[in-house]
């Protein structure tokens, strides 16, 4: 069994990043900006945004931080939206989620200048992802794609079964483990309502676990040399940790991994990655690679 190990692929992936902003820079040319928008003080919200204001100073990229209390309108934030889409100063922007009930996160997203859109959650990134156009990539496929390529993990031809179908990980996921260009894979989506879940895993060569249900994945469900990814990160209350909670992920480690080729841990594997392809995105942003 090989442990794919996402923190220090990610922090290999900054130090490249750090690198080529570094050599802009010198260059002459403008340093990266991201701009991120957290409503309210959830928890783990606070985290992801803290966690990715030290993933831009690691590439050296400019930061900025716009806070809104949770009691903010929908009007306020579509307001802050149009700032960020017409300051020049902002080659990135992303709008952390989940947002209070009263606003409709559609409509922020689509609001977003989808060249600026570094989560990848516009209509039109999404659009152009599914056929293969550049684009940015939400972040968690991104990290995930570029897990497998920097562990040289086959994909082409393998039979792969994605666990979940919502927007931000496993519709795209699905889409880009079909593409040509990137998985080539021949690829199963299960969800709440598979029949044949446990029977399509047992088949698969690779399985990427988005449901966000601790220890799903049992041993029974996995073939002997599969690869193994696990995305879900429920908060687990733990009496032993400061923090009271620990992070657990859909598969339950102890007994899948002997089984796998590789497997990635919870934490440690996809959680890194996904800050590393925000910041892989907000680089693009500021060369302008994908749009004018
Ligand atoms: P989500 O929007 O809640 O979607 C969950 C999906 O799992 C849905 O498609 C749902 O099916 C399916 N599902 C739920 N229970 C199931 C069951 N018992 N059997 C089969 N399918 C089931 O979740 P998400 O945003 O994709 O996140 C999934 C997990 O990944 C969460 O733990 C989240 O915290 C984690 N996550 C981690 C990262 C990271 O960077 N590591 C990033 C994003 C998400 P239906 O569609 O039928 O309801």
């Amino acid at each position: 069994m090989n442990l794919i190990d996402g923190k220090a692929t990610a922090a290999a992936i900054k130090q490249e990043i750090a690198c080529e902003v570094k050599a802009i820079v010198d260059g002459g040319g403008k340093r990266p900006h991201l701009a991120a928008v957290l409503v309210g003080h959830d928890g783990g919200s606070e985290t992801y945004v803290k966690n990715k204001v030290i993933a831009c100073e690691a590439c050296g990229f400019k930061s900025s931080l716009i806070r809104f209390e949770d009691t903010v309108s929908e009007a306020e934030l579509l307001e802050c939206v149009d700032r960020l889409n017409k300051d020049d100063d902002v080659d990135g922007f992303i709008i952390q989620l989940p947002l209070p009930a009263h606003i409709d996160e559609q409509k922020i997203i689509e609001a977003i200048d989808y060249r600026k859109d570094v989560d990848g959650f516009h209509p039109v990134n999404v659009g152009r992802m599914a056929i293969g156009l550049p684009c940015f990539i939400s972040a968690t496929p991104l990290g995930i794609l570029t897990l497998l390529r920097r562990y040289n993990i086959e994909t082409s031809g393998k039979k792969c079964v994605i666990l979940g179908r919502s927007n931000i990980v496993g519709k795209p996921m699905a889409q880009l483990m079909m593409q040509k260009q990137y998985g080539d894979s021949t690829v199963t989506v299960c969800h709440s309502r598979s029949k044949t879940l446990k029977e399509e895993c047992r088949e698969a060569d690779i399985i990427i676990a988005a449901i966000g249900r601790p220890d799903f994945v049992t041993a029974d469900m996995v073939k002997e040399g599969a690869v193994v990814i696990d995305v879900g990160t429920t908060r687990v209350p733990d009496a032993t940790r400061k923090s009271g909670f620990r992070l657990n992920g859909d598969v339950k480690f102890d007994e899948v991994a002997p089984l796998c080729s590789y497997i990635t841990p919870v934490p440690g594997g996809v959680g890194p990655m996904t800050i590393c392809s925000l910041m892989k995105n907000t680089l693009a942003a500021g060369k302008k690679e994908y749009y004018k």
